[in-house]
């Protein structure tokens, strides 16, 4: 079900990026159909919306706002044993995104001299909670905390409308809504809600940052858009990577690739180990455990996709170099010792270190954000947090004698750079 990869005895000069493949998820193929839905929603505004909810979610929403008594309604009717986890998911993801905040740096350089790095938060931003395939009320969660905690003060979210919900996004959703005081949320999906986000149509007032995971669509639409409007990262379908040796559990190996899988068929499940007898008895786990998961099919297609495969490799020291070169969006080590590999580990979404801390922990309630970058993007881009709502302004305060000091050098760097005009307006507060 599982292909095998075997990278032993390749040297360190083996691409290992592009040894492991990734999934078909071709943004490139998805430009032309997004930027025909973006400019339909920014030229037509709510009338192309409610065409493209009819079109790709099968249901008819005149509305396109969900009326706050909906979401009051969705948090009276929720199961309190989904309340309490929500309330705890919450509550851990608080107490992290609270030690994120930064505060101003203030230098003084010198009498009447200083420059402080201001940190502000966005003013209005847009939430995208997925709803396709799964109604991902977590990433609720994952969205609203960090960009409350930022201080952020309009947050408007999205989420597909649902048939069998009269055209409201999931209820779960609706009622995580309410408990985290969102009150402006839309049943919109995929790439019309970024571009209704971007644009700011209908009762949507443009926002200055989207966030949140989604498909190729939503992707795609963050990828064209991005300029118009701020973006976090490109946040796809998921990814594990597991770096594991023969101290791991094929069990837990086994679940936490499936965990994964169930999320998309275009999902990625990557194992990287050195042991042999590791790499077996996982399969032996995946072929007992896929036969009875619930979403056998989306499993059995992620797992058996090119993206997803156990990689054989000489040596952990060997695995740290592929798994690190992968840039996994979620990192497992299930090692000895495996607080020292993951502590050498520089590309990964998040990393999950030793038995007791699976993927699935950081899905909901581990206190870390779920919202990571995908297909390769962690060499370059963080998960969601705090400060992905918050920009920094340099703040300059100069007086007379500040200015002073370092007036020459001002003078001096414009003339070479053939700018005169620039060494004259410092020039001209000292004409006296
Ligand atoms: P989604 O809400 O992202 O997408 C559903 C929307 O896609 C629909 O509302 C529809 O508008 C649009 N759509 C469907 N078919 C279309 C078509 N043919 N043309 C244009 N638009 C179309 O929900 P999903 O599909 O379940 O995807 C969620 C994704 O998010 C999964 O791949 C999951 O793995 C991923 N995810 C990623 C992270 C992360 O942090 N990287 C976290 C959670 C989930």
């Amino acid at each position: 079900m599982i292909r095998r990869i075997d990278l032993r005895g390749s040297g360190p000069a083996t691409d290992y990026r592009a040894a492991v493949p990734r999934a078909d998820f071709d943004i490139e193929a998805a430009v032309p159909a997004v930027h025909e839905i973006c400019e339909a929603v920014r030229h037509r505004g709510v009338e192309a919306i409610v065409e493209f909810n009819e079109r790709f979610d099968g249901v008819r929403t005149d509305d396109i706002r969900v009326p706050v008594d909906a979401l009051q309604q969705a948090l009276a009717d929720l199961d309190p044993a989904i309340r309490a986890a929500l309330e705890e998911s919450i509550a851990r993801l608080r107490a992290t995104c609270a030690r994120e905040l930064e505060t101003d740096a203030i230098t003084d350089l010198g009498p009447g001299a200083r420059v402080t790095h201001r940190k502000v938060p966005m003013n209005r931003v847009g939430l995208y909670v997925p709803g396709g395939l799964a109604p991902l009320v977590s990433s609720v969660v994952m969205n609203t905390v960090p960009a409350q905690t930022a201080g952020v003060r309009s947050i408007a979210l999205a989420s597909p409308p649902q048939k069998e919900f009269g055209g409201l996004p999931h209820p779960s959703i609706l009622a995580a809504c309410a408990l985290l005081g969102v009150e402006e949320v839309y049943a919109v999906g995929g790439a019309q809600a970024i571009a209704m986000f971007a644009y700011g149509v209908g009762p949507c007032r443009r926002v200055d940052l989207v966030t949140g995971p989604g498909n190729i669509w939503v992707v795609t639409a963050k990828r064209l858009l991005k300029g118009q409007v701020g973006i976090d990262s490109e946040a796809g379908p998921t990814e594990i990577g597991i770096l594991a040796d023969d101290t791991a559990d094929a069990a837990h190996v086994a679940a936490d690739l499936i965990s994964q899988a169930e999320h998309d068929p275009l999902a990625a499940a990557v194992l990287v180990t050195p042991s042999e007898s590791l790499a077996d008895d996982v399969v032996a786990e995946l072929d007992k455990q896929v036969a009875v998961t619930r979403h056998v099919e989306r499993v059995r297609t992620a797992l058996s996709g090119k993206q997803s495969a156990i990689v054989l490799v000489d040596d952990l020291e060997q695995g740290l170099a592929v798994i690190d070169a992968y840039a996994a969006e979620h990192l497992e080590i299930q090692t000895a010792d495996a607080a020292a590999w993951a502590a050498r580990v520089t590309n990964a979404g998040a990393i999950f270190v030793g038995s007791h801390a699976p993927v699935s922990l950081g899905d909901y309630c581990a206190g870390s954000n779920h919202v990571l970058p995908t297909a390769g993007c962690a060499c370059h881009s963080s998960g969601l947090s705090v400060r992905a709502f918050t920009k920094s302004i340099h703040v300059i305060e100069y007086d007379r004698e500040g200015l002073a000091a370092v007036a020459d050098h001002v003078v001096t760097l414009a003339e070479a750079e053939d700018l005169p005009g620039h060494g004259a307006a410092v020039r001209v507060r000292f004409a006296d």
